[in-house]
């Protein structure tokens, strides 16, 4: 269940929706130890006893760290810092507020998730904001004796995300910024969901991956792709490719059916994993989700186009 990517950093999975190789968290053990992503908050129990099997005690965990504030990554928040009483929690300045007071997030997320909301994911418990800190680009968390995780602003699915990177060892901890590949489930799909996908950002984000030379390039759904600068190439691929089919459906009829149609016409059948590993992909970064936050990036850029004099 638990997976050691490098000399003192776990990957550990929470099973989201009971489903093995969907969802993680990564435990960084050192002096001043640290949790990368929480999970959800339904998954809140599994984490803490993750935690607590590589010894963690209520009082040890220093550092909480949010790649981004998607419920899948840090539902679980309020809870963890309630039990681990003395970690700070980090993320994009841009997400700290709805960490104090998730009332907004919910609600965006519900419209998003749906029935899924409760039945999978759960919602948010608020963070005292005198534990939160915000995230800085090239800010450094030191953890004790030289151990040092950076942190890389990495926009595009959505702008509040960072990538982690463990120094000694060279591990890229990237969220959901160079998409989804669970393992048996086919080739790396782009998550491009709403509100915020920006393409030229996505793109941008894995330029500055690829500058860092990382040794594994490790994706939260779910571990590692393949050798890291194949991965961001090919990720830049495929991004620009749904981007495109997504661009030109848009031109004939501004529609998300319309555009999820296209994507599922031209990428559906070409996808080719196991089939019994479709549900969990199709639920966590599915068609319609990405349909959708292709077609409000389109909106954006229509609406900016229209805007210049
Ligand atoms: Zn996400």
């Amino acid at each position: 269940m638990d997976k050691l990517l490098a000399p003192g950093v776990w990957q550990i999975d929470t099973l989201l929706g009971g489903w093995e190789e969907v969802n993680s968290v990564f435990l960084i053990e050192a002096d001043q130890p640290c949790l990368v992503e929480t999970g959800p908050q339904l998954d809140s129990d599994r984490v803490i006893e993750g935690l607590s099997r590589h010894g963690l005690g209520a009082d040890d965990l220093a550092w909480i760290v949010l790649t981004h504030i998607h419920l899948d990554h840090a539902g679980a928040v309020g809870e963890i810092a309630q039990r681990f009483p003395q970690a700070k929690v980090v993320c994009h300045p841009k997400g700290l507020r709805h960490l104090a007071d998730p009332t907004r997030l919910i609600a965006a997320s519900a419209q998003v998730y749906g029935a899924r909301l409760d039945s999978l994911y759960g919602r948010m418990t608020p963070v005292d904001p005198d534990r939160l800190v915000a995230a800085e680009d090239g800010g450094v968390i030191a953890l004790g004796r030289g151990q040092e995780l950076t942190l890389v602003y990495s926009p595009g699915h959505a702008k509040h995300h960072i990538g982690v990177l463990e120094a000694d060892s060279g591990v890229l901890l990237v969220g959901d910024a160079v998409g989804v590949k669970l393992p048996g489930a086919g080739p790396l799909r782009p998550a491009t969901p709403p509100d915020d996908f920006d393409l030229e950002l996505a793109v941008g984000s894995l330029h500055k991956f690829l500058e860092l030379r990382p040794q594994q390039l490790i994706l939260t759904h779910f571990g590692s792709a393949g050798e890291p600068e194949e991965v961001l190439r090919e990720a830049e691929d495929q991004l620009r490719t749904w981007a495109t089919i997504a661009k030109d459906a848009y031109l004939e009829q501004p529609e998300i059916d319309h555009i999820e149609e296209a994507l599922l016409q031209r990428l559906g059948s070409s996808e080719g994993g196991d089939p019994d590993r479709q549900p969990a992909a199709d639920t966590l970064n599915g068609f319609r989700s990405n349909a959708a936050g292709l077609f409000g990036w389109l909106e954006r850029q229509r609406r900016s186009l229209l805007e210049v004099p």
